[in-house]
């Protein structure tokens, strides 16, 4: 069914202004650690080899010796540091198979780190992902190269816009999607992701449920259950700029080709695809389908990562870059090693009411 309301800030006349923000301290003021050489040499030739080998499908060999130089510096650091480097799947082939330990969505990437025995995270991801592997690994420091990279879902609704609707709809159960700020998942009841979204709203046993802040993937989750669905006027400014009809006219011009979607795009592009799933159902599909040729529409690096494992499946395009996730880079990652920059904190109190969220829905998985 339809959702049954949809609210956004301009529906609260009593809202206070502002955006959800978690302070975010500055660099340490600990020395910076000494600048290491990022010359191609036939040192740095012979230990990047079996990296390029997963990535000679993705780029060009006559890029190679430009990015070698600093992955194999990053790899080196790293060790030293005692840092693990998770990165998200929309993070380029040189940074998602190049530098990182572990790859995956943003919930994967927070869960799998608490397995490991890292003194420093570094979240090669956008904000809301290194708060949420801050909440899960309170004890590490984790460190994000580019405190800019932001998420057009996470900055649409604040805290206080929760306590506004729990006002509204006293009693009605809040589920929010994992992109938010710690701020809104410390109001919130559960948190879920978009692969486990349906499952989160049915668990509840509510006939009613707000679900936030993603209008497109609330409407999935609505055409999926028989529970009554209050969202909010949220989007993901990647996934809502694909259309129907550029799907149909895709389609028209490559009839042999698969069409595979996310759920945060909106119902005329998912009526146009083949299977609609999370990151990491798509990630699935493509491995058990192996189709001849694919588009995925979601963020552009994602083809490029599957497309690395899976050489045999020809990626065509459309796809959308996702501007946030782009300030992440090698660049900025050797400089996090180097300076331990930027670190995540969040306020201890609040920290608290939002990891409860987020182990709520760990917990119902298990
Ligand atoms: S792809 Fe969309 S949801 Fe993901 S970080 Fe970018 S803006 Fe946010």
């Amino acid at each position: 069914m339809p959702i049954a309301e949809i609210y956004g800030p301009d529906d609260f006349a009593n809202r206070p202004h502002g955006r959800a923000t978690t302070p975010i301290a500055p660099a340490r003021s600990g020395p910076t650690l000494p600048r290491p050489s990022l010359e191609w040499t036939s040192e740095v030739e012979r230990a990047t080899a079996p990296i390029y080998q997963r990535l000679k499908h993705v780029i060009p060999s006559i890029e190679w010796p430009l990015m070698a130089p600093t992955i194999h510096a990053i790899n080196q650091l790293k060790r030293e540091r005692n840092a693990v480097i998770l990165a998200h799947n929309y993070q380029a082939p040189e940074i998602f198979h190049g530098v990182a330990d572990i790859g995956g969505d943003s919930l994967q990437l927070a869960v799998e780190a608490t397995k490991v025995k890292a003194d420093i995270i570094i979240q090669c991801g956008v904000h809301f992902m290194a708060e949420t592997s801050k909440l899960l690994n309170p004890d590490k420091t984790v460190l994000i190269p580019d405190t800019r990279a932001g998420c057009s879902l996470a900055a649409s609704i604040t805290g206080a816009d929760v306590r506004l609707l729990r006002e509204k709809f006293p009693g009605v159960p809040v589920v929010a999607y994992v992109n938010t700020s710690a701020e809104v998942k410390a109001e919130v009841d559960i948190c879920c992701t978009s692969s486990n979204a349906v499952q989160v709203v049915e668990s509840l046993n509510a006939p009613r449920v707000i679900f936030l802040p993603d209008r497109y993937l609330a409407t999935y989750v609505a055409s999926k259950t028989s529970v009554k669905i209050i969202a909010w006027k949220g989007a993901c400014e990647v996934h809502e700029r694909f259309t129907g009809e550029e799907l149909r006219a895709f389609r028209d011009a490559n009839p042999s080709v698969q069409i595979i979607a996310h759920p945060e795009c909106p119902p005329d592009v998912l009526a146009e695809a083949d299977f609609t799933g999370s990151t990491a159902h798509m990630i699935n599909w493509v491995r058990e389908r192996r189709p001849k040729r694919l588009v995925m529409i979601t963020e552009c690096s994602m083809a490029d990562n599957v497309r690395a494992e899976l050489p045999d499946v020809e990626m065509l395009r459309p796809c959308n870059l996702c501007p946030h996730m782009k300030r992440i880079t090698l660049s900025n990652i050797l400089e996090s090693l180097l300076t331990s920059g930027e670190e995540v904190t969040i306020d201890p109190a609040l920290a608290m009411r939002a990891r409860r969220s987020v182990e709520r829905m760990i917990n119902l998985k298990n």
